[in-house]
């Protein structure tokens, strides 16, 4: 993304809808901070600007296309086929079935509006659970990025790319799941220097309580629950 300079007008009415805060004032010039932008669309998408000086190059170039398909929404990611940030998460259970009895998901997020994160955080991330032998969940364009599965790294030229946000999403045998929390806590905390979002999802039993919700409870975490479903996506997974 980028501004045309002929056409600017310096109105500054683009300056608040950057999620990033990557278009500033400087010298008397509206421009577009080219580390902070992540080519997430906003400003050009909305057309906010009245003069149309918010200007898209042609074809964004690889590696920093990346920063698109994890931040604007409309991006279909190319593994994955989804839009967004390529994963229909955890909450599309309904339809993928893929938290079954005997297993917890997490869902690990690095980045947020403002802040973002980098790659190169999120590898530490992927190499942190790959040394753990947890189970990747397959269908996360997060995955899709990883090089080598025997230890969790990325291809080198995308680590200095920044993103709204990214997902890992993995699987853990529930008799393992506590020691996993307490792990990644620890990890997370000391390792990382983004914001980082860690969900936990396991299914309800016929009572609609939760076996692992109460172990949750007994090591003194704070639960939030928070039923997510996709209403409309009209398929359910048979349970093996
Ligand atoms: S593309 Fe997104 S991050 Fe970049 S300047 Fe526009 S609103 Fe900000
Ligand atoms: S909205 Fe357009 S004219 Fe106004 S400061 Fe931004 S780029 Fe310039």
């Amino acid at each position: 993304m980028y501004i045309d300079q002929e056409l600017c007008k310096k109105c500054l009415d683009c300056i608040p809808v950057c999620p990033m805060g990557a278009i500033r004032l400087q010298k008397k010039i509206v421009t577009i901070d080219y580390e902070t932008c992540v080519e997430c669309g906003v400003c050009y998408r909305f057309e906010i600007c009245p003069e149309g000086a918010i200007k898209q190059v042609d074809e964004i170039p690889y590696p920093r296309i990346i920063r698109a398909v994890f931040s604007d929404p409309v991006q279909r990611h190319e593994a994955t086929g989804v839009q967004g940030r390529g994963t229909e998460e955890m909450k599309t259970n309904d339809v993928t079935n893929l938290f079954q009895r005997g297993k917890v998901g997490f869902s690990i997020e690095l980045g947020r509006p403002v802040g973002g994160a980098y790659l190169r955080d999120l590898e530490k991330v992927l190499k942190k659970v790959t040394s753990m032998g947890v189970e990747f969940a397959g269908d996360n364009p997060v995955y899709h990025l990883i090089t080598d599965h025997t230890t969790g790294a990325l291809r080198p030229e995308i680590l200095g790319e920044k993103v709204l946000s990214a997902i890992v999403e993995v699987l853990v045998p529930e008799q393992q799941a506590m020691d996993f929390i307490r792990e990644m806590k620890r990890f997370l905390n000391s390792e990382l220097d983004c914001v980082v979002t860690m969900s936990v999802i396991s299914r309800a039993d016929s009572e609609g309580g939760s076996r692992f919700m109460e172990q949750l409870r007994r090591h003194g975490e704070s639960i939030y629950p928070n039923g997510k479903v996709n209403i409309g996506m009209a398929l359910v997974g048979e349970e093996s």
